[in-house]
């Protein structure tokens, strides 16, 4: 998040390090989300279903009883990482054969000819041309169709951070590889933020098939469990100087990962199959960053809230709302409980701030426990009071789930606007710009357990981070009448 002027590339964030030119991935530690909170069916959305399904907080990982694949991993030690890859494996392999030949109007599918598991900390053995040593990855490798994984940094990691279904959704997302091969889906192979889009959109069509319970092997909850699945993705990125939009290491920003797994999820591989480059450069926020290059992050003080605030009444300037009062004095607001890290006070349409808390979640991201979101995802949270304040003028509820994902949904619609380019064409506002990390703080923000991005005047997060983040998606794609409409109590 910067003010205009310099043209320095900002380099912020250092999540891993991609290592080599396969379709790769790399990790850092991430955090154990909760839900909570009784969901309501209501207006045109229902807060008891994900996409269709309804909402669950049962237990996700591999289920109990679960056959033992016997398919054939070239170097396996035959452990528990394996043993989950080749399940995974064997699942992702049941899903696409019982949809590719309806999805791409093609023969069977005909499973990848092998898999290779290795120790990225062993001495190495030559897969795809290159040594594995060190090689903490997962990769297809299109000449060999072969997948390979590393069982001895990059599989475990994964477990430990974000529970086996991550492992899972990396095989899929490999196996989404295999699936543009096989289906041609892909025009030219140095499109690769669209193989990436459409590899993460295929992961979350395969995901959607075992929230059904439709799978042998696995069991997902569309609450926690899927928030842990879109918290991998949105932790994994490309890495500095690695993320232009047509870069050959492009994954995509955290917001196209974690939007593209949401498309396949809700309208299954056909859609996915209809990604090209057109299609992503149309939503994508790395195109944006790609060309507007940005400075350093705004500091949580005085002068960077009256910037924040300068922008936020410039934004919802054209509802109409009087624009609240922002004030770092936590003064009692009659028959209004605080919350953390900001208050909005509707009887006297005040913002109180809790600066302290404010500057920790502004924090950069790193491996470090201490460390917050990120500059964006700590003014998003003063955002989201401001939001408070529109909705309230337009004589909206402000205490219920509805009212959090209009929340979620306006502080998207902020954000989209100060985008060098707004995604659908729209001119940006005021001086105030985020790049394509600011949109993935907010995303990994909406996955955590608190803040306010999408809660509601108590503080209440919408339960699930699914909707959360398809809210805040809205926004930033749409802008702001949908916020409104689409996220309407009856
Ligand atoms: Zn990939």
């Amino acid at each position: 998040m910067a003010r205009v002027s310099t043209r320095n590339r900002r380099r912020k964030r250092i999540l891993g390090t991609a290592l080599s030119a396969f379709t790769c991935i790399a990790l850092v530690a991430g955090c154990a989300q909760q839900i909570s909170g009784t969901p309501t069916t209501m207006g045109s959305y229902s807060t008891t279903e994900v996409a269709g399904l309804p909402v669950t907080n049962g237990p996700s990982g591999p289920k109990p009883g679960a056959p033992e694949s016997p398919l054939p991993v070239e170097g396996t030690d035959n452990g528990p990482m394996d043993k989950l890859a080749r399940n995974a494996v064997a699942d992702i392999d049941d899903y696409w054969t019982a949809v590719f030949p309806e999805a791409f109007h093609r023969q069977q599918f005909a499973p990848v000819k092998r898999l290779v598991s290795y120790d990225a900390g062993g001495p190495g053995t030559q897969v795809c041309g290159e040594n594995t040593a060190g090689v903490v990855n997962a990769f297809y490798c299109p000449p060999d169709d072969l997948i390979a994984w590393d069982r001895g940094t990059l599989l475990p990691e994964l477990d430990n951070s974000f529970g086996p279904m991550a492992v899972v959704a990396v095989l899929a997302h490999e196996m989404g590889h295999a699936v543009q091969h096989r289906a041609r889906t892909v025009r030219s192979d140095d499109q690769v933020i669209v193989l990436e889009q459409q590899a993460d959109c295929f992961t979350g069509a395969y995901f959607r098939h075992v929230a059904e319970g439709s799978s042998k092997y696995f069991q997902i909850s569309t609450g926690q469990g899927l928030n842990e699945v879109m918290g991998v993705l949105s932790f994994i990125r490309d890495s500095p100087g690695k993320s232009d939009f047509q870069g050959s290491n492009a994954h995509g920003s955290a917001f196209d990962r974690v939007t593209a797994f949401q498309y396949g999820f809700d309208e299954g591989p056909q859609r996915c199959a209809k990604m090209d480059f057109n299609d992503v450069s149309k939503r994508t926020t790395l195109f944006s960053s790609w060309k507007a290059e940005q400075d350093t992050d705004l500091p949580v003080d005085q002068k960077g809230l009256e910037a924040v605030e300068k922008s936020l009444r410039e934004v919802f300037r054209d509802t109409g709302a009087e624009p609240p009062r922002i004030t770092t004095d936590q003064s009692a607001c009659a028959g209004r409980k605080p919350t953390t890290p900001a208050t909005y006070c509707e009887s006297t349409n005040t913002i109180s701030l809790d600066l302290p808390t404010l500057q920790k979640i502004a924090k950069p991201p790193n491996k470090d426990v201490e460390s917050g979101y990120g500059d964006f995802a700590a003014y998003a949270q003063v955002a989201s009071r401001y939001a408070l304040s529109v909705q309230k003028a337009a004589g909206l509820p402000l205490d219920d789930p509805a009212a959090g994902l209009r929340t979620a949904c306006m502080v998207g619609a902020w954000s989209g606007l100060l985008v060098e380019d707004p995604i659908g064409k729209r001119n940006p506002v005021g001086s105030l710009r985020v790049v394509a990390d600011d949109i993935d703080e907010g995303v990994s923000a909406l996955l955590g357990e608190d803040g306010l991005i999408a809660a509601d005047v108590n503080g209440d997060q919408v339960p699930v981070g699914f909707a959360r983040v398809e809210a805040f998606r809205v926004g930033v794609q749409e802008g702001m009448s949908p916020c409104t409409t689409k996220y309407s109590a009856s």
